[in-house]
């Protein structure tokens, strides 16, 4: 068994479990990362190949050029707005805004549009995404959430790999019910799962899940969901898009993706709360429901490795290593492969774009 006792967040678990009882996965993956004194993402520096896991910003410029493009794009598909706010949730350390706002400098008319809303609640995140993003040419407003972000403009929302570190719920199939997954303490005082007493409402439920066998497990996404609601009624009242990119499955199934990784590599997830990073696949299926708002709905839903092809993943590669070592190419070649090749980012990554009826999207409304 993993040491347990090995992380500062671990005992605060157990006092609380203690007193309050056996605590859903939902309760543990929100401390675990967010604790303001120990959780995941308030305490360190995950990112990169030296961090515990790098994303796609941070594997090359390519990607935040590319969806820097696309935003361009969407602002004037949505009538080149003379105020406009471009707003990234989960920036990590702002990488990714960086990128995107060079690409836009190329429009002064959308550079002089816009102001920068970054949702970020690690206050040691927000520092370092002061820090990249220093000159980008734009105001920056940070939030906490969703509930101060501008109403009065449009918005051009872009979320990488943040939905997946929202809290999800676990449900076990027993005897033709679904029961929560808790975690409590065993007869050690270790941290480990157990059935808790609620039940899920499976009324909604395809039925082929209505027949799972006893054992399965089904996960629910109620935080992400909530937010993708509020992100399409504000799309809906005050015009702009979305684009929504992140490991995840395209229809509802059983199946366990809750994760936990430390220094690229994966962990038990009981094993160091607070010092590992915790995530679940996103269900897009729950997603493109949750966003049906008229007349803003998601668009199919199109594979990272697709979408960044045909928005010239390639030629850009090629104009960023001409005239360069062949070490240098090397180097963009292999990028380009991990971001869009089938077996690594490229098919398990989706993009799902939010619009009102009648927006052309590149990548998406094209021949
Ligand atoms: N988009 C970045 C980082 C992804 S990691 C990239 O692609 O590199 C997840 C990011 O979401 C981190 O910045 C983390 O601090 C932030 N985050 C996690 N939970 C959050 C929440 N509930 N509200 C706001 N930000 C959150």
């Amino acid at each position: 068994m993993p040491d347990q006792h090995a992380s500062a967040l671990h005992p605060r678990l157990v006092r609380l479990i203690e007193a309050e009882g056996p605590m859903p996965v939902s309760d543990y993956m929100a401390r675990c990362l967010g604790d303001p004194e120990h959780g995941y993402y308030m305490q360190a520096d995950p990112f990169g190949r030296s961090g515990d896991f790098i994303t796609a910003p941070e594997v090359s410029q390519l990607f935040g050029e590319i969806l820097g493009a696309w935003v361009v794009h969407a602002w004037e598909a949505i009538g080149a707005p003379d105020r406009v706010a471009l707003v990234e949730f989960g920036p990590g350390r702002g990488t990714l805004s960086a990128d995107m706002l060079r690409v836009a400098r190329l429009r002064p008319a959308f550079l002089g549009a816009l102001t920068l809303h970054l949702v970020e609640t690690s206050p040691r995140l927000r520092a370092t995404q002061n820090q990249t993003l220093a000159n980008c040419g734009a105001a920056i407003d940070w939030h906490d959430s969703t509930a101060t972000l501008p109403d009065d403009v449009p918005l051009l929302i872009v979320a990488n790999e943040f939905f997946d570190a929202l809290p999800i719920r676990q449900f076990v199939r027993d005897r033709s019910a679904w029961r929560e997954r808790c975690i409590g303490l065993d007869d050690r005082g270790a941290l480990r799962f157990q059935a808790g007493l609620a039940t899920l409402d499976d009324t909604d439920l395809p039925p082929h899940l209505k027949s799972a066998p006893d054992g399965a497990v089904l996960e629910t996404q109620p935080v992400a969901n909530a937010i993708l609601q509020d992100l399409a009624e504000r799309l809906a009242r005050q015009g702009g898009t979305a684009l929504v990119i992140d490991y995840g499955y395209a229809q509802t199934a059983v199946g366990e993706t809750l994760q936990a990784v430390r220094n690229h590599r994966p962990v038990p997830v009981l094993g160091t709360p607070g010092e590992a990073d915790l995530t679940a696949h996103v269900n897009f299926e729950a997603f493109a429901r949750a966003a049906h708002c008229p007349p803003v709905s998601a668009r199919p839903l199109m594979t990272q490795g697709d979408f960044l092809l045909r928005l010239g993943l390639l030629e850009r590669a090629g104009q960023l290593g001409a005239g360069r070592s062949s070490g240098v190419q090397d180097g963009i070649r292999d990028d380009v492969e991990r971001l869009a090749a089938p077996d690594q980012m490229g098919n398990l990554f989706k993009v799902m774009a939010l619009a009102p009826a009648g927006i052309r999207l590149a990548a998406f409304d094209e021949a």
